[in-house]
């Protein structure tokens, strides 16, 4: 993937809109005094698609890259037909991310992660910085770095609680540019965070960055790129299940490109994001019309994660009120936030792969259990425009008939321990 010029592109404080370069890995604008986070100014404005030999880099317009790694997958926009009239819609598009080859999309970590992690990891130029990338993730996030940082020999440090190692599987051993660090059983994704801080304090790591890294968002919103430059138009609705709202705020940021671009309408999508009952914390804020997230009881918020079965919509620090966050990103499109139980979300993936021909993972099972009810309830128009974002798919395809690996710890450490142990241990590591 030689004779890549990098993107041309400039940042913009949300809150300030003050435009600004990027010196390289730049996550805040150091000069704005609120939380906002920054958006991407591309120099093309319109969209022009590469080739699909390119995978996700087909989309490298609008994507803060330097280069292009291999082995990326773009998503795949088609026309429902079978679940389409099985609902009465008329104009039902599904968005494919994850293994399956016979739509053509083959994302072997099998989620939308995938798309940040190939977009985050060729933000930065393959030379010149030897620091080693930080990771903190219970699942998905994980995965899709460590298969994107193996295959392109980048340097990764995983932050991941004991009780979620289990998540970390492969369809072959990782290049050894991939390391784990673990916490201890009964940690979960908050002490891996903690504990991934501690090591960030090494001048040797540098942060990911989350939902405040550009590439992450414009990453994702290559769902949306696919299915409006698929249909030809910007959708009614966009339907996702969220966990940190990321993937919807980076659809109505491309929603946003897709208007200035000029040729696919000045439709604002409805955002419909839905989550995980009885784990439902960015819904009470959204019903409280609250910018701020509603105060969190930590004891109910861990029983109720443990029950829902979508684990990854589980967080509860989300993007929510900063500036261009999900709360405004739900307010400027008349968006809305539902729910769905697991056994909603179970019949929904279980339609699906009857209908589709799919396996869908349980999160997307809640987008489409939130579509089912807003048919059912006659609150949504049958001939709408519609993109379901199917965030996770294949799964069950990927793993058929094949050898797992799984990725192992190189040392566990107790939620208790000491910066000094932590930075002693991580900088020998690489
Ligand atoms: C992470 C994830 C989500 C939630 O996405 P956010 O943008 O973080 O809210 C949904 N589905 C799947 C399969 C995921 O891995």
């Amino acid at each position: 993937m030689d004779n890549f010029n990098p993107t041309n592109y400039s940042l913009t404080c949300v809150a300030t809109g003050r435009e600004f370069e990027d010196a390289g890995w730049t996550l805040d604008d150091v000069e704005c005094k609120t939380p906002s986070l920054v958006r991407t100014k591309y120099a093309k404005r319109q969209l022009e698609l590469r080739d699909d030999s390119l995978g996700l880099y087909k989309f490298a317009d609008w994507l803060p890259v330097e280069r292009m790694l291999e082995g990326s997958s773009a998503p795949v926009t088609y026309r429902s037909e079978a679940l389409a009239r099985h609902l009465g819609l008329s104009n039902l598009w599904i968005t494919l991310n994850g293994y399956a080859p016979k739509h053509g999309v083959k994302m072997r970590t099998c989620s939308f992660k995938e798309t940040e992690a190939y977009s985050v990891c060729a933000r930065r130029r393959a030379s010149g910085d030897d620091r080693v990338l930080v990771v903190a993730s219970a699942g998905n996030t994980a995965r899709a770095f460590a298969q994107v940082c193996s295959a392109n020999n980048i340097k990764l440090l995983l932050v991941v609680p004991t009780d979620n190692l289990s998540a970390l599987w492969f369809t072959e051993p990782l290049n050894d540019c991939v390391k784990l660090i673990a916490v201890d059983k009964g940690g979960d994704y908050y002490d891996a965070i903690h504990l991934s801080n501690m090591v960030l304090k090494s001048s040797k790591f540098y942060a990911e960055g989350g939902a405040k890294n550009v590439a992450r968002r414009d990453g994702m919103g290559t769902t949306v790129l696919s299915a409006v430059t698929t249909i030809g138009r910007i959708p009614d609705y966009y339907f996702q299940a969220v966990g940190s709202g990321t993937g919807a705020i980076a659809a109505w940021e491309a929603n946003m490109r897709l208007v200035e671009d000029g040729r696919y309408g000045d439709n604002l999508m409805r955002l419909i994001v839905s989550q995980n009952a009885p784990f439902v914390p960015i819904f009470d804020a959204w019903r409280a019309d609250s910018r701020e997230m509603l105060p969190y009881d930590m004891k109910k918020g861990r029983r109720d994660a443990e029950l829902i079965n979508a684990k990854v919509l589980s967080n509860r620090r989300p993007p929510y009120s900063v500036a261009g966050g999900l709360y405004d990103a739900l307010k400027a499109t008349n968006g809305d936030v539902q729910v769905a139980t697991n056994a909603q979300a179970a019949r929904a993936c279980k339609l699906f792969k009857e209908l589709e021909g799919v396996d869908i993972h349980p999160a997307p099972g809640v987008a489409l259990a939130s579509l089912i009810k807003m048919v059912e309830a006659g609150s949504i128009d049958k001939d709408a425009c519609i993109m379901l974002n199917i965030t996770g798919a294949g799964e069950e395809a990927s793993k058929m008939g094949r050898e797992l690996w799984y990725l192992k710890p190189q040392k566990s450490f107790s939620v208790m321990a000491e910066l000094g142990e932590v930075i002693q241990y991580v900088e020998t590591l690489f």
